[in-house]
């Protein structure tokens, strides 16, 4: 999970190598210079992932309707997701995800 490698050449890009990846959708690996993005398939595992955890704990710990729940769950996925995405695995990216 920490330290994904390239998919280009293998070499292990730190969480700061990948902290332009919060910002943009692709970027370029520092030891190749090609392009690089999360795999989108992780992208949505982890949006479904939070609204469950946050949905789940804060019905847990709190008596929120659970119209309620859903939309707090939404809003928490939507601002960390981007935070979490930099720890999943990298994919190759096109020219267009660099635009
Ligand atoms: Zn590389």
């Amino acid at each position: 999970m920490f330290g994904e490698p390239c998919p280009h050449c293998k070499k292990k890009l730190s969480i700061n190598q990948r902290k332009g990846l919060l910002n943009h959708i692709a970027i370029y690996c520092r030891y190749c210079a090609k392009p690089i993005k999360i795999k989108d398939t992780h992208q949505l595992l982890n949006s479904v992932a939070i609204g469950v955890i946050c949905g789940g704990s804060l019905g847990i710990l709190t008596d929120l309707k659970i119209e309620y729940l859903a939309m707090v769950s939404a809003l928490i996925s939507v601002f960390f997701q981007r935070y979490l995405d930099i720890f999943y695995s990298l994919e190759i990216a096109s020219e267009s995800d660099l635009l």
